[in-house]
């Protein structure tokens, strides 16, 4: 998962994207870019860490450019060195950058075409290059010396035929526009917002509407699934919708990835959450357990957790205190370290916990590695009993569109039955949400749940699978 914005305005625009990128700086923490155009060259700066640590010490003057693009980076597939951080760009046929959020499937067959047939140089394990050499071998192969519009949206049109996978894509073409497009399924979210100025209107698109509200931009709505936005020098916008398929928006924006204040398909993440927490209601009555009070697995699970609550009429507490100050667990090189660092990350609340029967509420449940320390930590403060509650369904299969849940062994709930779940997390009951009751939830918008499913929208070979594990395992981070 990654965050995209790009911004198309009349004066500078480096510091706006910055502060956007910080806005949405949990959806990727790996590195940070910004890349603007202006005097007829791209200026650029990229490299590892939070964008506060990647910007600290750039004067932002050196970044002028009324147009620009950023990104942040989860490397799920790929290095987390400063060589695959984003945007990215190229000269011939066109200077265009490109910045993008997804996961190409097809990609050893790219590599090999785009290297065999067209020389291109993959350098780097980022499928973005993989996207913009796409776009730029098309625009050369035409061998226009005057793009119009039909010329860009037919490009887009190959690149979506071509590149399979989840992708969102903002991308500038020098002299010409600056363009955004979602692939034929519409997998990954883009957003247009904007704002009325004294010299015009100003575009951005992002992956999350937070953005919007941060930097003062109205939001205007969701690119669709294959459709193509295009400002042109004279800052007209244009729009078509170009190889569609039946839309698959990831549920699991609402689920997990996306900030609670975000909006996707005109719905609030956190009142979704709320929504996903009562409807848990009917599974956690159906598996027998009354729980005396109800807690969350902070941040994300608090608004499952109030829903739950609310609908059963049971106390919600907050059991677990938060240290937001402390690292990713799985990134931490041992076992022994990860038990420390969900401690210092997380700890029990003795007086709100002990002698309880508590329901514990998280967005889901993927490895384990943490609910099982959060079961134990409970245990050992005198939980009476612990009901371990996924508002998801059980994540059976990986995810092959850019998310970290990639390698089918390392899925819990892939690898063992519910029972033998509880037993590996040490609490008396783990319950799940279904995958018809989340399709119920979702009846009326089209989704991708195919880690829930196993039902790709893309469709999937076993190959293909098989490249992207071995991948995966190569660039290992877990
Ligand atoms: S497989 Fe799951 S995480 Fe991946 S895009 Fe689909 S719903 Fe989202």
């Amino acid at each position: 998962m990654c965050g995209i914005l790009g911004i198309c305005g009349f004066e500078d625009v480096s510091s706006e994207l910055v502060n956007g990128l910080i806005s949405i700086q949990h959806r990727g923490q790996d590195a940070a870019g910004v890349l603007t155009y202006s005097d007829g060259r791209f200026r650029m700066h990229k490299g590892t860490g939070l964008v506060s640590q990647v910007f600290r010490k750039v004067d932002m003057s050196v970044l002028e450019g009324n147009i620009g693009l950023g990104h942040v980076r989860y490397a799920t597939i790929g290095s987390t060195e400063a060589i695959d951080a984003q945007p990215f760009a190229v000269n011939y046929p066109y200077g265009i950058a490109m910045v993008h959020n997804g996961n190409v499937i097809n990609f050893v067959k790219l590599r090999k075409v785009l290297n065999d047939v067209y020389h291109r140089m993959v350098e780097t394990s980022n499928d973005v290059e993989l996207l913009l050499y796409t776009f730029a071998t098309y625009l050369q192969e035409k061998n226009l010396s005057h793009i119009g519009i039909e010329d860009l949206y037919e490009t887009v049109e190959f690149v979506q035929q071509t590149v399979k996978g989840a992708y969102s894509c903002i991308t500038y073409i020098k002299g010409k526009g600056f363009l955004a497009f979602t692939d034929p399924y519409g997998i990954r979210p883009l957003m247009m917002g904007r704002k009325i100025t004294d010299k015009g209107t100003k575009y951005i698109f992002t992956s999350e509407t937070a953005v919007f509200d941060y930097l003062g931009y109205d939001y205007v709505r969701d690119l669709e699934a294959g459709e193509a936005v295009f400002i042109d020098m004279d800052n007209k916008l244009h729009s078509r919708l170009l190889k569609r398929k039946k839309e698959a928006f990831c549920v699991f924006e609402y689920i997990y990835f996306a900030r609670e204040d975000s909006v996707f398909r005109q719905r609030l993440v956190a009142s979704e959450r709320v929504r996903m927490g009562k409807a848990l209601k009917e599974r956690v009555e159906e598996s027998g357990v009354k729980p005396d009070i109800i807690i969350d697995v902070p941040n994300s699970a608090y608004f499952f957790a109030s829903g739950l609550a609310e609908a059963m009429d049971v106390p919600y507490r907050r059991g677990l205190a938060k240290n937001r100050f402390v690292g990713r667990s799985f990134i931490t090189p041992n076992a022994e370290l990860r038990k420390r660092v969900v401690r210092q990350k997380l700890n029990p609340i003795r007086d709100i916990i002990k002698d309880k029967k508590i329901a514990v509420v998280d967005d889901s449940i993927v490895r384990g590695t943490t609910s099982r320390h959060i079961v134990h930590m409970l245990k050992e403060y005198g939980a009476k009993e612990v009901y371990f509650t996924s508002a998801s369904p059980p994540v059976k299969y990986p995810c092959i569109y850019g998310i970290d849940m990639s390698v089918k062994k390392e899925l819990i709930a892939a690898n063992c039955t519910i029972d033998e779940i509880a037993e590996s997390l040490g609490c008396e009951k783990v319950i799940y949400q279904t995958l018809e009751g989340l399709r119920e939830l979702y009846k009326d918008l089209p989704i991708c749940d195919a880690c829930f499913s196993g039902e790709y929208p893309t469709g999937i070979t076993k190959e293909i699978l098989a490249e992207i594990e071995s991948e995966k395992l190569k660039s290992d981070r877990v």
